[in-house]
């Protein structure tokens, strides 16, 4: 067989390594726009929840993820400068994502898989300048501007729309003791930021507002540099008057990508091509790559026949992909009315709505996973005491 997978990045990536380990003589190649040492943004959670499926999928990649990840057992939650600690039972952990790139990118190497980087491609026809014209299956690995999904888009049954929140991601050099999210009101705005450390000398910190803040506030007016000063100033208690920095640190609204159909002819899709998955459940990196290991074990078991290897991978796939997808769709509508939450709940009330915002944690849960903060959420008279 052979596959041609544009995208490098860790769905891409993944994939090849997964297949290549498994049908050494496959042909598999990955090719990324980008050079091998470049991407954007900074660093990336990676849950515990979801690590021990990654570690059974390829237990060499998950050692070298895991050596490299910058653990965690706490973590607090602002909400108009009260801090409430959320203490967790299992450690979680961030990693810088060039560093899972490389590590990747290694793995993939030393399993046998090529990788063309520096090479973008616009159209399907385009891989034939890389011996890739007539692969068996095309897969597009390409993230949420793909270029594959954009060009079967029909066939894919493709929808987007836009979120109305606006948001950054930035890094910065101060290394925060402990992953926070923090909620603040300033001059009739409600901004958020989430930021987590992931290296001994760098943190990401996503900058966020809704649009009636970036409305009021300026920010619409505002150029990027500036609105970047503006977080600055706005959270330089939490910085230590650190400055935040940029790769590419452009504001947007986030992009809700989905497809009725995950594959057309040899066509497929994984990850973020396939399915955007909002930041706030910082989970979508492993969901791309829980993606890889569908395809793969659907690959590898239907081989040579792509047809019913792809049908497999969208219908055993479905249900656990529906799952994690639903659970970001909950949380990023929670995301979209913070002004309302901030405005209505006691600090207490407002940590359990946000605790339980997916429809993923119940009370149960919570007692088990976090049981110092259910204490302090109950001796408040929440969840019983509705919550305002
Ligand atoms: C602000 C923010 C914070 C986030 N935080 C987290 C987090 O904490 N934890 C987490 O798990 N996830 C997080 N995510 C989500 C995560 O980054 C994505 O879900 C994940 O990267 C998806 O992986 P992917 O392989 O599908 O796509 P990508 O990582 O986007 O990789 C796609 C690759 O394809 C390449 N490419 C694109 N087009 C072409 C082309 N035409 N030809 C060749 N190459 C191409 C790109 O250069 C890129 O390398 C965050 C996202 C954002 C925006």
């Amino acid at each position: 067989m052979k596959i041609a997978i544009i995208g490098g990045g860790p769905s891409g990536l993944y994939l090849g390594i997964l297949l290549k380990r498994r049908a050494p003589d496959w042909q598999v190649e990955v090719v990324e726009q980008n050079a091998a040492d470049a991407t954007f943004g900074f660093g990336v959670v990676l849950a515990d929840t979801g690590l021990q499926q990654l570690r059974h999928a390829d237990e060499a990649s998950y050692q070298a993820m895991t050596a490299a990840m910058h653990y965690n057992d706490r973590q607090t939650i602002v909400h108009n400068e009260t801090p409430i600690e959320v203490a967790r039972q299992v450690k979680g952990g961030a990693i810088e994502r060039l560093r899972l790139l490389s590590i990747l990118q290694a793995q993939a190497d030393a399993a046998g898989v090529r990788t063309h980087f520096g090479c973008r491609i616009g159209m399907v026809a385009e891989l034939a300048r890389i011996g890739l014209a007539d692969a068996d299956v095309v897969v597009g690995a390409d993230g949420v501007n793909s270029t594959l999904r954009g060009e079967f888009a029909e066939q894919f049954g493709t929808t987007r729309r836009s979120l109305t929140n606006h948001f950054a991601w930035y890094g910065t050099h101060h290394v925060f003791d402990s992953p926070a999210l923090v909620f603040r009101k300033h001059a009739g705005g409600h901004f958020v930021a989430h930021y987590y450390p992931y290296s001994a000398t760098m943190s990401t910190f996503v900058a966020e507002c809704d649009d009636a803040t970036w409305q009021r506030c300026g920010l619409a007016e505002m150029s990027d540099d500036e609105r970047q000063r503006f977080f600055e100033n706005l959270y330089a208690p939490e910085l230590y008057g650190k400055p935040l920095l940029s790769n590419n640190s452009v504001w947007r609204q986030f992009p809700v990508i989905r497809n009725a159909h995950w594959f057309h002819d040899r066509y497929v899709l994984i990850g973020d091509a396939l399915a955007s998955a909002h930041f706030s459940i910082g989970s979508g990196t492993r969901i791309a790559m829980t993606d890889a290991i569908a395809l793969a074990e659907a690959l590898l078991a239907e081989a040579p026949n792509v047809s019913a290897a792809l049908h497999r991978y969208q219908e055993r796939h479905t249900p656990e992909k529906r799952k994690l997808i639903e659970a970001s769709e909950h949380s990023f509508d929670w995301y979209e009315r913070i002004a309302e939450w901030m405005e209505r709940y006691t600090p207490e009330a407002f940590v359990y709505h946000f605790m339980t915002r997916t429809g993923r944690v119940d009370d149960a849960r919570l007692r088990r996973a976090f049981p110092e903060l259910m204490k302090r959420l109950e001796a408040a008279g929440v969840p019983s005491g509705a919550g305002a």
